[in-house]
């Protein structure tokens, strides 16, 4: 077997979970886990979070009912809505909560001849301007809604754009916005992501939307995961299946683009863009062997990639080499290449093995 395996540690999932209630007690939440639980595994961290969570939330009527398909009772929350009139049907089947975010969709839906009245989350575009009503529409459509026979419960949701920065102008003015809709009469609301979740208590509402820090991942840059008081969940481990020593001025890899400046001895790691490793990783991102960091050295490969080993002597073909994990955040990682844990973490493709355990 390709020694390349994604350790999940679900008893860290059911942790950061738990982190997120203390947060806003009393309060409910939603666990993400649209695409598929960014990467983890749906079924494996539904499964694991089945007692736990009061709801889930996903992307589509297909995640939707992969997550049904395991939890007869919870509340599972269609983020985006449906995407064509005919999935009013199949979300009523599935007792689903549908966002509301746009005129077509609300039309959709009071066309509809449901079997039974859906849970309803009207989004307000607090600013983000991405998906949602102003706020004169939502108050239009919380008059045309109500009392309806295809609505249950009448809820006001909506999104940050820039929680993650920490004394963001745009959250207050989102927060105030949202604020401003509440002397109409809601069931239910909800505007916390994982950033607002750790850091705007005032945003709390009514229900939680946590996702990234479920998986242990930080949604800010200057505050760690660790600090945050979240486990690390994902373990990505590889293996050296090769080393050699190379002189100066000698390359290594794809477009010879890295160029040894001192006689080097190169491990080649058994992990690649394939695998959902960033290509565009520069020289330099770290990988864990033996406890160490090491860098990256030349471009990444479908399903390898190098590092320089010239400062870890002990280094021997067959070490297990840690992508990113317990021991090397993946937001440390993602941070040298550029992008965000989340991107890293939901781009894992399915040909990397996920192993499961509970710590
Ligand atoms: C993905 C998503 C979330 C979760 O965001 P995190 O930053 O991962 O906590 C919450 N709300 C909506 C609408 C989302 O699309």
């Amino acid at each position: 077997m390709r020694p390349l395996v994604a350790s999940i540690d679900l008893s860290a999932i059911r942790h950061n979970y738990a982190v997120a209630k203390r947060c806003a007690p009393g309060r409910q939440a939603f666990a993400v886990v649209k695409a598929n639980a960014y990467g983890h595994g749906a079924r494996e961290v539904v499964a694991a979070l089945h007692d736990e969570a009061d709801g889930f939330a996903v992307a589509s009527l297909e995640e939707a009912a992969e997550v049904r398909a395991l939890h007869d009772e919870a509340r599972i929350l269609l983020l985006e809505g449906c995407f064509a009139a005919q999935e009013y049907q199949v979300a009523a089947q599935l007792g689903l909560d549908v966002v509301l975010h746009s005129a077509p969709q609300a039309q959709q839906l009071l066309a509809a001849r449901l079997g039974r009245p859906l849970n309803v989350w009207l989004k307000l575009d607090s600013g983000m301007h991405r998906l949602g009503f102003s706020e004169a529409a939502v108050r239009e459509w919380h008059a045309r809604l109500c009392g309806t026979a295809q609505v249950a419960e009448l809820n006001l949701l909506s999104h940050f754009a820039c929680a993650d920065e920490r004394g963001s102008e745009m959250t207050e003015q989102q927060l105030e916005h949202f604020l401003s809709l509440l002397n109409l009469d809601f069931a239910q609301r909800s505007l916390a992501n994982s950033a607002a979740i750790l850091t705007i208590p005032a945003a709390h509402m009514d229900w939680l939307r946590p996702g990234i820090m479920l998986y242990g991942a930080s949604p800010f840059r200057e505050l760690s995961a660790e600090v945050l008081g979240l486990k690390p969940v994902m373990s990505l481990t590889a293996e050296l299946i090769a080393i050699r020593e190379i002189n100066v001025g000698e390359a290594v890899g794809y477009g010879a683009s890295w160029v040894a400046a001192r006689p080097s001895r190169i491990g080649t790691v058994s992990c690649g863009y394939a695998d959902g490793y960033p290509r565009h990783a520069p020289s330099g991102t770290p990988l864990l062997v033996r406890g160490q960091r090491v860098p990256l050295v030349g471009r990444v490969s479908m399903d390898m990639l190098a590092v320089d080993l010239s400062d870890l002597a002990e280094a021997q073909v067959g070490d297990a080499v840690q992508v990113w994990g317990a021991q090397l955040p993946v937001d440390e990682v993602a941070q040298a290449a550029g992008t965000i844990g989340y991107e890293l973490l939901s781009k894992v493709t399915p040909r990397v093995p996920r192993r499961y355990f509970s710590g």
